[in-house]
């Protein structure tokens, strides 16, 4: 965002618009810098909210690492200012909102969608894991979309930057975590970027079929998490089969260059047949 850099952010710098969505802290609106014309979202938090649920720390990591960050597929956050009561952060506007609501409208998403939302996935935790970031907490409700349809991670409350790699704090929902953090004593041992590439088979998994693949009860979906226990559905491509199975597996856990391009690309071939 364009602007004079020796004067701080305030909010008589913005307009402000209609409300995007509420958080469990946050509320998020539409806004415009007055001066430039830039549209972004304002989030505005209440530091005695912030107190109250003991997410200081928590909020302050988010925007040391949000900040830091430049990819397309990751939610830019271009500043912040506070006053007495509030924080803001100016944050990107992504103007097709939630993932998660465009998957709950169609219910599945083709293959080719499915794909390439993957393959953006897959290059936005690449540039993360590169830097030592782990996100911790990718689902569908954390991943918005812009206004070409691309998507964008969002929700850094979670993550960690962690040079020596290793970390140890359990996070995230359920669902999407892997077998070493739901293990008992799981939250105690230390774990690297491996649990994200995990979340994404996960996704890919809800992608394709429309429901995460270990839900169940709380106790049962640990234990099938446990064992890597899933039904792929026979409408899912053997392609995108064997890619799920490789991705959420007890051994390995690798996603190489070769298996992306060959999921995203196949699907690109057949959205060409299609569109
Ligand atoms: P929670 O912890 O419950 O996820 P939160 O405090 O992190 O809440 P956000 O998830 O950041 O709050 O924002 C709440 C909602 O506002 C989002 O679910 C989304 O619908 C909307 N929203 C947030 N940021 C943006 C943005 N940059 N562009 C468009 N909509 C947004
Ligand atoms: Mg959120």
């Amino acid at each position: 965002m364009p602007r004079n850099r020796d004067k701080p952010l305030s909010l008589n710098d913005f307009e402000i618009g209609k409300p995007l969505g509420k958080g469990k802290f946050g509320r998020v609106y539409l806004a415009r810098e007055k001066s430039t014309g830039f549209i972004c979202a304002l989030k505005v938090l209440h530091k005695s909210e912030l107190v109250q649920g003991k997410v200081e720390i928590q909020v302050r990591r988010e925007i040391e690492i949000q900040s830091n960050l430049r990819h397309p597929n990751v939610l830019r956050l271009f500043g912040y200012f506070h006053d007495k009561k509030r924080i803001f952060l100016v944050l990107e506007y992504a103007g097709h909102g939630e993932l998660y609501k465009h998957l709950q409208k169609a219910g599945k998403f083709p293959e080719w969608r499915a794909a390439q939302y993957i393959a953006q996935m897959t290059a936005a935790l690449k540039y993360l894991h590169k830097k030592h970031i782990m996100h911790r907490d990718i689902k569908p409700e954390n991943i918005l979309v812009g206004i070409h349809g691309e998507i964008k991670i969002s929700d850094f409350g979670w993550s960690v930057h962690a040079p020596n790699n290793r970390r140890k704090t359990m996070c995230g929902t359920l669902d999407y975590l892997p077998p070493e953090m739901v293990i008992p004593g799981g939250k105690d041992r230390f774990y690297d970027e491996k649990i994200d590439i995990w979340s994404l088979g996960v996704l890919m998994y809800e992608f394709l079929v429309g429901q995460a693949p270990f839900e169940d009860t709380p106790v049962m979906t640990q234990r099938r998490i446990m064992r890597a226990e899933m039904t792929i559905p026979s409408f899912v491509s053997p392609e995108a089969r064997d890619l799920i199975k490789k991705v959420n597996s007890l051994t390995s856990r690798v996603l190489s260059d070769t298996d992306q391009f060959l999921f995203s690309s196949s699907y690109s071939t057949l959205r060409n047949v299609y569109h």
